[in-house]
């Protein structure tokens, strides 16, 4: 563990465990524990995972956590002493309180899309900003619709400069494991006045961007979908709107010969690729949606797994706040192939991605 960067995981619920299994898997990082308030099941994984567990209010959960036959390694307090950088993934709002303890203690620390860009100052994406988060002391890493849109926003802006974006967003209602939210029969508006916070959100990141948006939750746990409509400077063929596209790490262009048409094919996609958990950390695009009207407008749809798609960036921002990496491009491509985050034939073997892939790891 010594010449590796000590990560501790504040809050090991659906992005916390995914971010410990991450940083468990980079040869730059070491896991120092997860912090957990109770011995539910989620305790017992990470035990047989090997990953220390420090108690949240030790003094009370201690006892809890003892007969329950598991054993703690101390409080969160203690497991962020010896680490060199936080990841805080606790529930919206929780991460701001937590704040003044990372002060105390004199440690970095990395706050999830649920916390507001005031706390941080800076709003993260690897591809988008990298360079901002080098060396700072707290940063936040967008939520996940965000991410996806900085994904995209980003490719389309720095290929052929972005005019005016508007995105509809379907958004899922909960996660699989959360039977408390709906709605189970309707479509929501959410909010219910427009546009909706995700365009500022993307702003937090990229200022310059002219961007609007408006939000539907539907009932579904698997992913949320982004109908984009972004005019650009000049009128792009399709094929170079797609080629740009392809160019970046982290947006699959799912090819129609895939046969997927709905998120239910984007998820079972990532099942059987036996990536972890079934994650699909990309942007999945479908290619036919792809297209340009004479004005330069440019419309396409794409899928987004909520539980998963921030993971990699959480791993990029670790490596740009603690100086593991000043190219994002390296960093993200080292992130990629520990994550086996990737391709699939032909989609790989497509010209323009194989040239982008090629330069991303050789850098
Ligand atoms: P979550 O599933 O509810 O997990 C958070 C976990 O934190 C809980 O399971 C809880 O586990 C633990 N916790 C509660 N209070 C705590 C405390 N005081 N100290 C330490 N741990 C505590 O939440 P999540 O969905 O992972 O969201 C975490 C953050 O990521 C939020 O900012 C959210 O907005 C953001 N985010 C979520 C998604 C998503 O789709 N889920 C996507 C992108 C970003 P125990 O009580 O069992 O220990």
């Amino acid at each position: 563990m010594a010449d590796k960067i000590k990560v501790a995981l504040n809050g090991y619920g659906t992005i916390g465990k995914r971010v410990a299994d991450a940083v468990a898997r980079q040869d730059d990082m070491a896991l120092v524990g997860i912090a957990k308030t109770r011995p539910d099941y989620e305790a017992y994984v990470a035990a047989e995972k090997g990953y220390d567990i420090y108690a949240v209010d030790a003094a009370k959960a201690g006892p809890v956590f003892k007969e329950a036959g598991l054993q703690i390694a101390g409080s969160n307090e203690e497991m962020i002493r010896k680490a060199d950088i936080v990841v805080d993934a606790t529930p919206k709002g929780i991460g701001a309180k937590n704040k003044a303890l990372y002060e105390k203690l004199g440690k970095p620390a990395i706050f999830e899309g649920g916390e507001k860009h005031e706390l941080t100052g800076i709003s993260f994406n690897a591809a988008a900003n990298f360079d901002e988060a080098i060396g700072k002391q707290y940063v936040r890493v967008v939520s996940c619709n965000t991410s996806a849109l900085c994904r995209l926003v980003y490719a389309i802006d720095s290929a052929f400069g972005i005019r005016h974006a508007h995105v509809t967003l379907v958004r899922r209602a909960a996660d699989p494991d959360d039977i408390k939210k709906g709605p189970v029969n309707a479509i929501v508006p959410d909010p219910i006045t427009l546009p909706s916070h995700h365009g500022p959100d993307v702003q937090s990141v990229m200022p310059h961007i002219d961007i609007v948006t408006a939000a539907l939750k539907v009932p579904t746990t698997l992913a949320h979908v982004h109908s984009v409509s972004i005019s650009v400077k000049g009128t792009p063929l399709r094929q170079d709107v797609v080629d740009a596209l392809r160019k970046w790490p982290r947006i699959w262009l799912i090819p129609p010969l895939y046969g997927i048409k709905s998120t239910a094919g984007v998820m079972e996609l990532g099942r059987v690729l036996g990536r972890p958990k079934g994650d699909m950390m990309e942007n999945a695009v479908w290619e036919e949606s792809v297209s340009v009207d004479k004005n330069g407008n440019i419309s396409l749809f794409q899928a987004v797994h909520q539980e998963s798609d921030v993971i990699p960036e959480n791993i990029d921002c670790i490596r740009a706040m603690t100086g593991l990496a000043k190219d994002k491009l390296k960093s993200m491509a080292k992130t990629d192939r520990s994550l086996g985050i990737g391709t699939l034939k032909p989609w790989r073997d497509f010209p323009p991605h194989a040239e982008g892939v090629e330069a991303v790891t050789a850098r």
